[in-house]
This record gives structure tokens, sequence and C-alpha cells, in this order.
């Protein structure tokens, strides 16, 4: 895969994901590859968010729960070490949500309600009525999980721009508060593929939406998955010109080939006229089939090691509670909280 990290180094980072379900290719392109590389040279804390995970899903916890242990798998198969990288679990930091529910204090719900990202979410969603105050509510702490770790570099996808400006906002309006700088601002770092659309081609790749193909994925799935690809509809002889633009193909060899110019070459051609989808999901079948065999060969090894997973999980919340402990007082004085 391609390096976007530039060889960053220095930098305090914090990213996550919801234990909503099993790791796809959007995280990969989007943040995970990226992790690894950046694990190296920083200071790095991987936090696995159930209790943001809960706030859409509180009606089914145990889907939650039984992915948190899926979820720290996909990360060790996908190359995370957990002596570069600390792993830790939301619910294990009882300070990050007092530092949420002291941030709720400063954010007007009309401020969420406009959020582009939570916007699209709570219309994929279809909440109507009923949404849960909590899900209006997981930027806010979100920014008390990016704010606790002193984080100035957040390596994740595009959907997180607007978090990380939020999580801005009440970092300077804190500072403010303090008269000083307690809270530094964040970057977001984002890869070459920021948004990987899922297979449907109609919005982006997500557990939640069903259009995802799992690093755990076997090889049949993938191959399924790739054939079922949303090319052009408009593109219904070989020898039609074909688009390029919102193809999910190109999109997926743009992302994972590792011979750009090969790609840029076959965008012509299909451009042009003359190339069939089947001859590029072919190529793509074979890129991603080469990306994944080694994840899933490593995941299937260290399934059967669930007890040194936890206890890596175990270890990894306790000295993520060690380190946000400092950050946490700060902002407790700066409410005027002894
Ligand atoms: P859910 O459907 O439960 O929200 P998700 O697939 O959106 O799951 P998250 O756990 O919300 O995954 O996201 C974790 C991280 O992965 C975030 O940094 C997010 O920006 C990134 N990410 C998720 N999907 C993609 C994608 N399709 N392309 C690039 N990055 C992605
Ligand atoms: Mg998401």
């Amino acid at each position: 895969m391609f390096d976007h990290t530039h060889g960053l180094s220095g930098h305090r980072i914090l990213t996550g994901d919801r234990p909503t379900g099993p790791l796809h290719i959007g995280h990969l392109a989007g943040t995970l590859a990226g992790r690894v590389q950046l694990q190296v040279r920083n200071r790095q804390t991987i936090l696995i968010a159930d209790l943001q995970a809960l706030t859409d899903n509180a009606g089914n916890p145990a889907k939650v729960s039984s992915n948190v242990l899926e979820l720290a798998l996909d990360y060790l198969a996908a190359g995370i070490d957990p002596a570069q990288t600390t792993i830790a679990l939301q619910s294990g930091i009882p300070e990050l949500a007092e530092l949420s529910t002291l941030y709720m204090n400063l954010v007007p719900v009309s401020r969420l309600l406009r959020n582009p990202t939570i916007k699209s979410e709570i219309e994929a969603r279809g909440f109507g009525d009923s949404l849960p105050a909590g899900f209006l509510c997981y930027p806010v702490s979100q920014a008390a999980d990016i704010t606790a770790f002193c984080a100035d570099l957040v390596p994740a996808g595009a959907d997180q721009a607007p978090l990380v400006e939020l999580s801005n906002e009440i970092a300077m309006r804190i500072n403010r508060m303090a008269g000083e700088e307690v809270l530094p601002r964040a970057e977001l770092l984002q890869s070459h593929a920021p948004r990987l659309p899922g297979i449907d081609g109609r919005r982006k790749m997500s557990k939640s939406a069903g259009n995802a193909i799992m690093l755990s994925d076997e090889p049949d799935d993938i191959r399924r998955k790739v054939f079922a690809m949303y090319t052009d509809h408009g593109h219904l002889r070989v020898s039609d010109p074909g688009k390029v633009e919102g193809n999910v193909v190109f999109a997926m060899l743009d992302a994972f080939d590792l011979e750009p110019e090969a790609v840029a070459d076959l965008k012509e051609r299909y451009r042009a006229g003359g190339l069939g989808d089947m001859v590029l999901k072919r190529r793509a079948e074979a890129v991603l089939q080469d990306l994944l065999a080694p994840i899933r060969a490593r995941r299937k090894m260290l399934a059967s090691e669930a007890g040194e997973i936890r206890k890596i999980l175990e270890a990894g919340t306790a000295a993520a509670r060690e380190t946000v402990q400092p950050q946490h007082s700060r902002v407790r004085r700066a409410f005027g909280l002894a």
C-alpha cells in the first residue's frame, strides 16, 4: 500500500474505531495502513470506541461487546504492534466520560445538528423522532477522546474532518477559559483514499451499510463482491466509452493497485471505449486477493489467542488511563472543579 505518512515523527496520535463489526478495506486505505506506519516514530493510541458504538446500538449491546475482541484481532492482523501502539477500551477510561459531560456545556445543539457528518449519519440511520441524545452528542465525546490524549495528529477518513474541527473549537474555548494553552490543536491526516466507496457505489464503505469487503473475508467472498461492484451503468458494450469517476472498480485500483501508471493507462482506454468491465474486475480482484491473503492468514493464527489479546487490551487501557490523568485534571480546573 502507499505510504502517506512521509516519515512523520514525534506526534501524539489518537485514532479509533467503533466496535460495530469487522474492519473493512475502507479502514485499511483510510487510516489503518497509516497507523501501522505511524506507530514506529510517534506516540500512538488507538481507542476501541465502545461507548460511542452504543450511541446507536443501545438496543443491541451484545453487538458492541462481541466486536471488541474482533476489532483488536483485526488491528493485530493488519500489523498494529501493541509494543508500539497503545490499544485501549473507551469504557475503561471513565475520565473520558467526565470530560465529555463538561464539554457538552460548550456546544449548542444547533451546532451538532448542522455538523455534515452527523447530519448524513442521522439520515442514513433513519432515526426520525427517535434520535438518541447520545448519538447527537458523540462528536462531543470524540472531542473528549482527542483532547484527553493531547493528540496533535488524527489519522482518519474524510468523514472525520468536521469532527476534528469541532474538537478544535472546544479545545480553543477551554484554552480561553483557562487563560493558557491547556489543549493543543489536532490536525486530521488523510490518506490518498480518505473516502473509499462501498461496492454499491452509493456511499462510503461502512460496516453498517452492508457494502464492505472485510479484512477477514474469504477469497470467494472477495471474488463475489468485486464482481458485484458498481462500474458505469451506461457502459453496456465493451466498445462504449466508460466513466471513470464514480466507478468503484477504479476507486479500488486507485486505492490499492501498486502500479499507478498501469491504472492511468486503463483509465484512458476505458474512457475511449474498448475496455470491458471484466478486465478491470479481474485486475481488482487479483490486487485485493494479494492484499488480504496475509492479513487473513495472520488473523487465523491469532484467533486462538483470545486470552493474550484480552491481556493486551487490559494493559493498554490501564496505560491510557494513566496518560489522560493530567489533562483530565487541567480541564476540571478550567471549569472550577478541584
Ligand atoms: P459504522 O458504519 O459503524 O460507522 P464505519 O465503517 O464507518 O462503521 P468507523 O468505526 O465509524 O467505521 O470508522 C473508523 C475509522 O475508519 C474512521 O477514521 C473513519 O474515518 C475511517 N473510515 C471508515 N470508513 C472509511 C472509508 N470508507 N474510507 C476511508 N476511511 C474510512
Ligand atoms: Mg462510521
